[in-house]
């Protein structure tokens, strides 16, 4: 019986963690990185900060990967175009950050859909790049991922800087450890806040300095996230499922959800 038990944990821990993720075409890190390092931003533009991180990484000649929070982002299209025209690379993440864990397929396809078009509006341009909020890829965020076509980009180095208290040291200790191909995850603003001092992104903005210092030393290059043949990719499955007539009922079904 534990066996059998144990058999059904470790497929379902294969599916949620190798499966899906394949399926959705996530991607955690640089592909054959041999010195480079993505530095990526979460749940911005935030006036108060986004500026002024602007400015050290033009200061110090580096780019970066933004994933703007659509109704964030429709407030503020002159930061979103300074990011862009600076060369950095830009993402959606949704329209309004809701937990993904309690939204349906149907809710999470409008909000993956509404925030991605809401920075292509601003940049005139095509947005692929994609972070589902908290790194979310279940099977609801996977099928909607898929008929966005977006391409999702996680991350495989958290210097937990959504922690309320946290301190720059320990944010500098975390990219530090990182490897060559680590995509950081890192905020100038903060959705879904654990308490209202992590609305405060100071340290993250005090850390960036010395982490790119940090990194200079290590002989890392920083880089942006590519979106890669997404497009076309996603193009293929969308046709498959309006297609085909028995898919598209399922889809309807799951859209119900
Ligand atoms: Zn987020």
């Amino acid at each position: 019986m534990l066996g059998l038990r144990r058999a059904t944990q470790a497929l379902h821990t294969r599916w949620r963690e190798k499966t899906l993720p394949r399926i959705a075409g996530a991607k955690y890190a640089i592909p054959h990185a041999k010195g480079d390092l993505a530095l990526t931003f979460d749940d911005g533009p935030d006036p108060r900060f986004t500026p002024e991180l602007l400015d050290i990484l033009a200061e110090m000649r580096v780019v970066a990967t933004f994933f703007l929070v659509g109704r964030r982002a429709v407030k503020e299209p002159s930061i979103v175009r300074r990011i862009s025209e600076e060369g950095h690379a830009l993402g959606s993440h949704t329209w309004s950050h809701p937990d993904p864990r309690l939204a349906s397929t149907k809710v999470l396809l409008h909000e993956y859909e509404d925030g991605r078009h809401a920075i292509e509006d601003i940049l005139g341009a095509e947005v692929p790049l994609f972070r589902p909020p908290m790194g979310y890829v279940g099977l609801k965020s996977v099928i909607a991922m898929r008929l966005a076509g977006v391409r999702p980009w996680l991350w495989n180095c958290d210097p937990e800087d959504w922690r309320p208290g946290v301190c720059r040291e320990s944010i500098v200790r975390a990219v530090e450890a990182a490897s060559p191909g680590a995509v950081v995850l890192l905020h100038d603003g903060i959705e879904l806040p654990l308490a209202d001092e992590a609305l405060d992104r100071g340290e993250t903005i005090a850390a960036v300095r010395q982490v790119i210092k940090v990194a200079g030393f290590q002989g890392l290059r920083f880089t942006i996230l590519p979106a890669g043949d997404v497009c076309e990719d996603n193009r293929k499955f969308q046709q498959r499922i309006r297609s085909s007539p028995r898919a598209a009922a399922a889809h309807e079904d799951r859209m119900d959800d």
